[in-house]
């Protein structure tokens, strides 16, 4: 952090507290030059990498698409929308946690699958037959077959 007075590279910091429940580190500088005292804030970077569709196309990641999509698939099932928002949640983190730019739109819907097949197997079992387009029943059924195992490990 340079001093913002002088232009120094070096100043050191005399204090750092969290500030607004824990969202921000506020540091108070000194520039170890020139003396003078300045405050920086530090958050967290919270923005959302962006989705690669098929065919190249970027776009930016939207949340009222992603519950749209799992609220369609969980359609007249027993599932709470304090769920669904709990996996919305999940979801973000784990595709902000790859600390990418870019994500494929692919890898959003393997989240999304992961996140189903704990919520609502019927939901899962629809949202997954729309998503792979599964050539036959048979290869669908390997699928099924293929993430149960994944379940039980
Ligand atoms: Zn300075």
């Amino acid at each position: 952090m340079h001093c913002p007075f002088c232009g120094a590279i070096d100043t050191k910091v005399i204090d750092s507290r969290l500030v607004t429940e824990g969202n921000h580190v506020r540091r108070r500088r000194e520039c170890i030059t020139c003396e003078e005292r300045f405050t920086t804030y530090e958050s967290a970077e919270l923005v959302m990498p962006r989705i690669i569709k098929q065919g190249g196309i970027r776009e930016p990641f939207n949340e009222d698409k992603l519950m749209a999509g799992l609220t369609k698939a969980l359609e007249k099932r027993p599932v709470s929308i304090e769920k669904v928002e709990e996996a919305i949640t999940r979801i973000k983190a784990s595709l902000r946690a790859t600390g990418e730019r870019e994500i494929q739109s692919r890898d959003v819907g393997e989240q999304v699958m992961k996140e189903l097949r704990n919520l609502d197997e019927v939901a899962f079992v629809r949202f997954a037959s729309v998503y792979r387009s599964f050539k036959d029943l048979n290869e669908f059924r390997a699928e099924i077959d293929r993430l149960s195992q994944d379940n039980i490990k």
